[in-house]
């Protein structure tokens, strides 16, 4: 069983879809969870309600991870609310579907900015502590994208992509810190992000998943937990896929 008792996470975008369900686990599991949100501070309250009736200590800290200045402030208040980060789950993410012709610049900063930039620098903002500790985790939000591409994304399958670069350099330069750095690759999740697609294209990509449906937020969480715990402790540099058999290697 994965016991996270004691530890402190840090979820970003931990107040709707894949985070939410990452951060409510996280604390089924004993941790204390920081939920980081951008612009939905309801959803954000209504999941630190949900903790805390578990027992667990919660804190919604607001931060565009886009900027600098404001990651240190949520890490800052972390640290003084429930503690140094153990956790971080580098979850924020956004999508701007444009065909590589049409794709404007802005298109492919915003989502290199936050997908790839923002989980830079949540993780340089969070690893001095966890190396004073000689404990971390690190799991960050990759897709099957950054691994098969996707049509009209070329911003994001470069970023999730990019994710999967960072978290093998930083496994092996922070290996013998006693921190581990892995990513989890979903394929089709069940979230606000999948809402907006046509049934047609929601079908033709259920076509590619082996296992037949659209998962669900808590079945990427489940594999984040287990990450997360010491149960994972000789995992490092991975990339997990959770997508029903959608890219098998
Ligand atoms: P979602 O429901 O759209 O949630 C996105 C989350 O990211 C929200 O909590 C949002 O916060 C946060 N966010 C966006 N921009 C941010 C910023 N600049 N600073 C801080 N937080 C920001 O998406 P989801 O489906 O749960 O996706 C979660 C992660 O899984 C993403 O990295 C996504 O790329 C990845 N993923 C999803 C799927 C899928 O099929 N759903 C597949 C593969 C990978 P606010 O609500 O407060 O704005």
């Amino acid at each position: 069983m994965v016991n996270l008792t004691g530890k402190v996470a840090l979820v970003t975008g931990g107040a709707r879809g894949i985070g939410r369900a990452i951060a409510v686990k996280l604390a089924e599991r004993g941790a204390d969870v920081a939920i980081n949100y951008r612009s939905r501070e309801d959803a954000a309250t209504e999941v630190c309600g949900l903790i805390r009736d578990m027992g667990q200590r919660v804190l919604a800290v607001k931060a565009d991870v886009r900027m600098g200045e404001e990651v240190q402030a949520m890490v800052e208040a972390v640290h003084h609310e429930l503690g140094t980060v153990d956790i971080l789950v580098n979850n924020a993410g956004v999508v701007a579907d444009q065909y590589l012709a049409f794709m404007k610049d802005e298109e492919w900063d915003e989502v290199l900015d936050v997908c790839l930039t923002g989980a830079f620098r949540c993780l340089r903002a969070v690893v001095r502590d966890m190396m004073k500790n000689k404990w971390g985790r690190v799991v960050s939000i990759s897709s099957v994208a950054g691994l098969m591409g996707d049509v009209r994304r070329v911003n994001y399958s470069a970023a999730k992509a990019g994710l999967q670069g960072m978290t093998r350099a930083a496994a092996r330069e922070l290996a013998s810190q006693g921190i581990t750095v892995n990513a989890v690759a979903p394929g089709i999740i069940e979230t606000d992000l999948t809402a907006g697609m046509t049934e047609q294209r929601t079908e033709a990509l259920r076509q590619l998943v082996p296992l037949g449906r659209v998962g669900r937020p808590e079945e990427v969480a489940g594999m984040v937990a287990f990450l997360c715990s010491d149960e994972a402790s000789y995992i490092t540099g991975q990339v997990f896929l959770v997508d029903g058999g959608m890219h098998m290697h």
